[in-house]
């Protein structure tokens, strides 16, 4: 893999594609500056070996061109103290104004482009854009793992417009790709994937991958019950995809073929309502009354699966095992997050990714306790179904 690490940037202008994409506030405050910190030491590494930084994102969905609430201005102050050094802005990340600046920058020089998706051709993945914007330096590193699995102008066309030696991986990346790669090509035994979050459908090529690759698949959320449901269970009015019956039972039925054991929730909390201050009760999942919702993990599976993770090696997590947002319903997803804490603690290696499980392995403050935490939600889990990023590609290739 070619990272920054192997490279001198001394005397180049180094185009960054980052993914800056942050939550603000109503007052276009940075709320949540993980991505910004994450992208710090590709950056430093540049400047130190003496290099220019052209840093390009996106920021949000604008729809309509130029749009001032998505527009990266609003970042600039904040990147500029995570550096310690100024940051210039160009208000078009392409054009005369940000060809000029571009081609002024001296070594240790950082500017921001202005938001990528403000050009509809970015999300096209158009040619032309994607050159242009390929003009303003004379190295690309790819560091935005989280829209890697997008084949736009910036993460993926632009890369042949750079001669093999002179594109690469920043440590994001590179961090996101070798620890991915590590539980999926690489694992210490025994594996264990657990998946939660609302739905099947959403997860069905990641189930279907898994099972070539893990020996425990721990299924919990929602989507559990589109399992129940399919052995004959009754679950009430909780979350199921009808249409996904049949889909669960093959998924069981490749895993006993290839010994891989699937383990679905014994108990449930359920609750008369979806609201925190519902009535609630736990209960076999199987025998769930009409007019109730299963809406977490009970406290047996709770300990099966704590059980089941404390043996395990390697350990990924997508999804959180019930409603973790309401309190009521938070206490699964927080029993496993606390087994998977152990688990590293004694030596396992753990990767948490998806948007859900790393909001909540954020939410109880565990984040520095387990091994990986992914930036890139979709991304990880194509990269899982599919093995291949067209981010990833366009460097490599
Ligand atoms: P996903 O984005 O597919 O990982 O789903 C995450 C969402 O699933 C979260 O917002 C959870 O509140 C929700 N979820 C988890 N368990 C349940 C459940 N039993 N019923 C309804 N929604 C759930």
């Amino acid at each position: 893999m070619k990272t920054v690490e192997n490279y001198n940037f001394s005397g180049h202008k180094a185009l960054i594609r980052v993914d800056f994409n942050v939550p603000l506030d109503d007052k276009f405050c940075v709320t949540d500056d993980t991505r910004m910190r994450a992208a710090l030491p590709t950056i430093n590494k540049i400047l130190k070996d003496g290099g220019a930084v052209i840093l390009m994102s996106h920021l949000g969905r604008p729809k309509e061109g130029p749009t001032d609430k998505y527009s990266l201005k609003h970042i600039v102050d904040h990147l500029s103290k995570l550096l310690s050094r100024p940051v210039k802005f160009v208000s078009d990340c392409v054009g005369e104004e940000s060809k000029e600046v571009c081609a002024s920058l001296q070594p240790g020089d950082v500017l921001l482009l202005e938001n990528l998706r403000f050009h509809k051709e970015e999300e096209r993945g158009d040619e032309n854009f994607a050159m242009k914007l390929a003009e303003h330096g004379t190295f690309y590193v790819n560091d935005a793992f989280g829209t890697a699995h997008r084949a736009h102008a910036s993460t993926a066309v632009i890369a042949q417009y750079f001669h093999a030696d002179n594109k690469c991986f920043g440590y994001v990346m590179s961090g996101e790709l070798a620890s991915v790669d590590k539980v999926l090509n690489d694992s210490e035994k025994p594996f264990t994937a657990i998946m939660g979050g609302a739905k099947v459908s959403d997860k069905i090529l990641i189930l279907e991958q898994l099972i070539s690759k893990a020996d425990n698949i721990i299924i919990g959320g929602g989507m559990a019950f589109t399992f129940v449901k399919a052995q004959g269970g009754k679950i009430g009015k909780s979350l199921v995809e009808e249409d996904k019956l049949q889909t669960a039972l093959n998924i069981l039925a490749d895993a006993k073929k290839k010994g891989v054991n699937i383990y679905i929730p014994v108990d449930a909390v359920v609750a008369d309502n979806f609201a925190n201050d519902a009535n609630k009760k736990t209960i076999d999942i199987k025998n769930i009354p009409d007019g109730w919702m299963g809406l977490d993990i009970g406290p047996e599976t709770e300990k099966l699966y704590a059980d089941v993770i404390a043996k395990s090696r390697t350990i990924l997590w997508n999804g959180p095992m019930g409603v973790f947002e309401l309190s009521s319903f938070e206490h699964g997803t927080k029993a496993v997050a606390d087994a998977i804490v152990v688990a590293t603690k004694n030596g396992a290696f753990s990767l948490i990714g998806g948007g859900d499980s790393v909001a909540a392995i954020n939410k109880y403050d565990l984040a520095e306790q387990v091994s990986y935490v992914s930036t890139g939600g979709g991304a990880l889990l194509e990269y899982i179904e599919s093995g291949s990023l067209p981010g990833v590609d366009a460097i490599e290739k």
